[in-house]
């Protein structure tokens, strides 16, 4: 199983905007279209809750709190059991499912981001699910960086971000009307 793909789906949910059934049907991937026509209105509530719990995992991971991360997702694993199946919506077509026949669209979507989500942590730790930096975005990410350093969602945040604060600084050096400190003189070797 491509448990990677899986814990995508689960940044995907914890990021997307549920105010209805079209966004849930835009979060849906293509590979898994079928779901599209089949989500109904008490999936997008189901799926609203699982939201707030697997942002609340983010959360736990990126500030340190591992044990609650862990017995956070232990819960969601027990809430939307993996249940490995063969199906083929046409007969040409076998692949897996990960929750047993009939059932819903959210014990389906959600039972694949749990568990994809509970192997990443497994595999690089909570402390690489991180939460974007920029405040004004809020949106979780999976840190795959080499040095565990990343902290922001995406490119566009980080330099959104930093141009701000370029020009905090330039607006606090400006307001304080104070001369812009000379650089130490190099000192000389004495010879
Ligand atoms: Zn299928
Ligand atoms: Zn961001």
């Amino acid at each position: 199983m491509n448990f990677d793909a899986y814990a995508r789906t689960g940044v995907d949910l914890v990021n997307a905007r549920l105010d209805d059934l079209d966004d849930l049907r835009a979060l849906i991937p293509d590979d898994n279209a079928w779901m599209r026509e089949e989500v109904a209105d008490r999936d997008l509530a189901i799926f609203r809750r699982a939201q707030k719990r697997l942002r609340d995992v983010f959360e736990y991971g990126t500030s340190g709190r591992d044990a609650e991360a862990v017995a956070e997702l232990n819960a969601l694993l027990e809430a939307f059991p993996v249940q490995p199946r063969i199906s083929g919506h046409d007969s040409s077509d076998w692949h897996m499912h990960v929750t047993s026949r009939g059932a819903s669209v959210s014990s389906e979507y959600l039972a694949g981001a749990v568990w994809g989500l509970s192997v990443w942590l497994c595999e690089y730790g909570s402390a690489r699910f991180g939460v974007c930096a920029d405040e004004r975005c809020g949106n979780v990410y999976l840190d795959t960086s080499s040095n565990c350093c990343r902290r922001f969602c995406s490119e566009r945040c980080a330099t959104r971000s930093h141009v701000a604060a370029h020009r905090a600084r330039k607006r606090a050096a400006v307001g304080d009307q104070l001369p812009v400190p000379a650089q130490p003189e190099p000192l000389t070797p004495v010879s």
